[in-house]
């Protein structure tokens, strides 16, 4: 079976105008099988070929990057990710009414990129054609679906099934943030209406049994699966 991740057929578009990024960026892409074109400025954005998906630096020369990101919407379902600088005051609700899909603040883990550009483009291309995984390593953490083992460092973790369905409901889609609306629905219940307190208690004790920073707080909005470094 042939996957939407077999990317050596998908189209990047990366909108960014400062080498020190862009340059890492291009090889590591290429490395992963996408084709990818660079675009320095906004008008070069503009005027690129079409794409599967747009990587767009909300920090240009020439023009405002929410321009393009809402000009390029105008013209195209293409999923777009904005790339923001951290300390920018934006305001994730707006940049979701723009257009974009998802977004990444810099500095950014290279492997959390392609996680969120592969999550982006499996749920628009409306499938998820990608053979059934049976694992999945993140980090210093892996998930053994078959046996619903979790690992830390390759030592086994005992979970609770709440904590195993928590952690594997982030996981899904590691790298994005999930809301606690979703997350509840998803791991309790449609109609569950204790204390979302609970869903505290449960991140915090998978946070002690794997790692703290595992599991990122976004406040306002709900819970991701942050990067937790390990090999590339
Ligand atoms: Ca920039």
């Amino acid at each position: 079976m042939v996957g939407i991740c077999d990317c050596v057929y998908m189209r990047l578009l990366l909108v960014e105008d400062d080498p020190s990024i862009s340059d890492p960026l291009l090889s590591g892409l290429k490395r992963e099988g996408f084709d990818v074109e660079l675009a320095s400025s906004g008008e070069a954005a503009l005027s690129a070929e079409p794409a599967d998906l747009v990587l767009l630096d909300l920090g240009l020369p020439d023009l405002d990057g929410r321009v393009v990101c809402q000009e390029l919407r105008s013209r195209s379902t293409v999923p777009i990710i904005v790339v923001t600088a951290r300390g920018d005051e934006i305001d994730r609700v707006m940049l979701l009414e723009l257009g974009a899909d998802d977004y990444v603040v810099k500095p950014f883990g290279f492997r959390e990129l392609v996680a969120r550009i592969r999550a982006v483009l499996r749920r628009s291309s409306g499938v998820d054609a990608s053979p059934e995984e049976t694992s999945l390593e993140w980090g210093r953490v892996g998930i053994d679906y078959r046996t619903h083992q979790v690992f830390l460092d390759r030592e086994a973790v005992s979970l609770t099934p709440k904590e195993y369905e928590l952690l594997v409901f982030l996981a899904s889609d590691p790298g994005a943030v999930l809301t606690r609306e979703q997350i509840i629905d998803t791991v309790w219940d449609e109609n569950w209406w204790g204390s979302t307190k609970t869903l505290d208690v449960h991140v915090a004790s998978l946070r002690k049994k794997l790692l703290p920073s595992l599991i990122e707080t976004v406040r306002g909005v709900g819970f991701r699966l942050a990067d937790v470094g390990g090999d590339l």
